[in-house]
């Protein structure tokens, strides 16, 4: 059986610890590596390795560091068609998907290439007679950055090359369920010239975590993951004192207003919904019908969620790979006797489905439950599958106090053609990413991609010109040089009289 170990210091490490995971191949349902579970040792040699390479890392000039981006970014397009497939046998997600996804990350490196730019500060000259004032932003130390199974090569990317680019270090703690994308890009960031120890990846559980959180050189945690971690996250470092970004889970709303062009609303519903299986935190999963629309639209959603191909991710028929594990699918399942429980109506029920020879696989059809309100467990919560939930309401103002009412603000959309209504909507909302007539309105990476809400604790959002904030610190000199003028002791506060 294949054994995915940490990458310290720009080599494979196998640790001390007893404890492994498996790593399955939802496809088919077989185990295909077991993962070290790292202990707190491992975690503090990760640390002390990338506390060791600070001092080179953050002295080397920053457009040295943008060579060696650049240079990662070449080998990740070199490398892509390997990293897609990692991510396919791991999460299972279909190929073009998991290619999308990889060339999301790859727009935060080649933002990351540019970040020189981004470090210059600011300059006054003169602030007093003879006095000037400059802004400089300096790295941190080490940041440390833990990552949901959902994305296994984009969210670390939000995260390692901006710290890295900014002149940290950093130890990476990917999820255990698809740990290998994290370590064959450790090592492609090896192979680009980065020098040993400034990025680590520890593989790992809850222990690892909490050996980050404890650890007093962390200076910087990073989290993407689901509300409760996120929280319990956020809570911990600040108590020890960390600065902390951590974003959670999500209920994204797709609102549909009766003057839409429908089909191109429905078309953006199905991928935004079914895409990836409903396991992204901008999937929709409550399409919110307002007034007359919303028997067309659900007759029209019907027919196509019937009709969708769900197969393994290599399939390049497949448009919904499987779910992620067992555990995963029970609990997806489980949410859809729920709502039938509740008393919604279930018209699409893609439970028994169960695909010819991949009997094992950790299959879900699409499911399409109408006449969803919003005390229902199936609405409140965030369900992280291919489920989607059809509200009705009368008129665009209880569409818009319904999103603004849910505990989460990840992402939203509106599908109108009134300008009126998309300005008025973009205006109130509160929810961190809009979109008007785009269904995953995720920010490019130049631009800081973060909820509102319980769907992110802390105050930088990630990558783009927040995620430079994030990996950085100010700092502001003020000085003087001899230059003849004296003056007496001053006790006042200085004024420019
Ligand atoms: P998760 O919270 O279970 O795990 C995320 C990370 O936290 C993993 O690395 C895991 O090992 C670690 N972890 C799990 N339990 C822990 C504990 N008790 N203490 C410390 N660390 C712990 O999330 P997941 O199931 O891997 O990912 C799905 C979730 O991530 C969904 O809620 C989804 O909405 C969210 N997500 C959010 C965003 C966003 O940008 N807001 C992006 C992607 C995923």
């Amino acid at each position: 059986m294949k054994l995915i170990e940490h990458f310290i210091s720009g080599k494979k490490y196998s640790g001390n610890s007893k404890r492994t995971g498996k790593v399955f191949e939802p496809a088919t349902g077989d185990q295909k590596a077991e993962v070290k579970l790292a202990t707190s040792e491992d975690v503090n040699k990760a640390v002390e390795n990338a506390k060791n390479a600070f001092q080179m890392w953050s002295n080397t000039p920053p457009l040295q560091r943008a060579r060696v981006m650049f240079k990662f970014k070449e080998l990740i397009e070199k490398n892509s068609d390997e990293l897609t497939k990692i991510i396919v046998s791991e999460h299972g997600k279909v190929y073009d998907d998991a290619k999308g996804s990889l060339t999301r990350g790859l727009e935060v490196v080649e933002y990351a290439c540019g970040i020189p730019q981004m470090l210059k500060g600011e300059f006054t000259e003169n602030v007093g007679t003879n006095v000037d004032s400059w802004s400089i932003r300096q790295p941190l130390g080490v940041c440390a950055g833990v990552t949901p199974f959902n994305f296994p090569a984009m969210v670390p990317m939000w995260m390692f090359p901006m710290a890295i680019a900014c002149g940290n270090t950093f130890v990476l703690k990917p999820s255990e369920k698809d740990p290998s994308c994290s370590i064959r890009l450790a090592e492609l960031f090896k192979e680009s010239g980065l020098p040993d120890g400034v990025l680590n990846v520890v593989n790992g559980d809850k222990e690892a975590v909490d050996a980050l959180i404890n650890n007093k050189d962390v200076v910087a945690m990073s989290f993407v993951g689901s509300t409760p971690i996120a929280k319990y996250i956020y809570e911990n470092c600040a108590k020890n004192e960390k600065r902390v970004q951590a974003l959670g889970g999500a209920k994204n709303h797709c609102v549909v207003m009766p003057d839409c062009d429908l089909e191109q609303a429905v078309n953006g519903l199905m991928g935004a919904a079914y895409g990836s299986a409903g396991e992204r935190c901008m999937a929709q999963s409550v399409a919110v019908a307002v007034g007359n629309i919303g028997d067309k639209l659900v007759n029209s959603l019907t027919k196509k969620v019937k009709a969708l191909k769900v197969g393994p991710g290599m399939d390049r028929k497949s448009e919904m790979g499987p779910l992620v594990t067992k555990e995963h699918l029970a609990k997806v399942k489980g949410y859809v006797d729920i709502g039938e429980q509740e008393g919604a109506k279930l018209l699409v029920d893609g439970r028994k489905l169960s695909l010819k020879g991949h009997e094992n696989g950790y299959y879900i059809g699409g499911c399409l439950f109408d006449h969803v309100t919003k005390n229902m467990k199936i609405y409140k919560e965030e369900i992280f599958g291919p489920v989607l939930s059809v509200v009705r309401v009368k008129n665009f103002d209880e569409a818009l106090q319904l999103v603004n009412e849910h505990e989460f603000g990840n992402g939203v959309s509106i599908y109108t053609r009134d300008g009126d209504s998309g300005r008025t909507f973009s205006n109130k909302v509160k929810v961190g990413m809009v979109g008007i007539n785009i269904p995953i309105p995720v920010p490019m990476a130049f631009h800081s991609f973060g909820g509102w809400k319980r769907s992110l604790f802390g105050d930088q959002h990630m990558h783009g010109p927040e995620g430079v904030r994030f990996y950085t610190k100010l700092k502001t000199i003020t000085s003087r040089w001899p230059s003849g003028l004296r003056s007496d002791p001053e006790f006042i506060m200085p004024t420019m009289k």
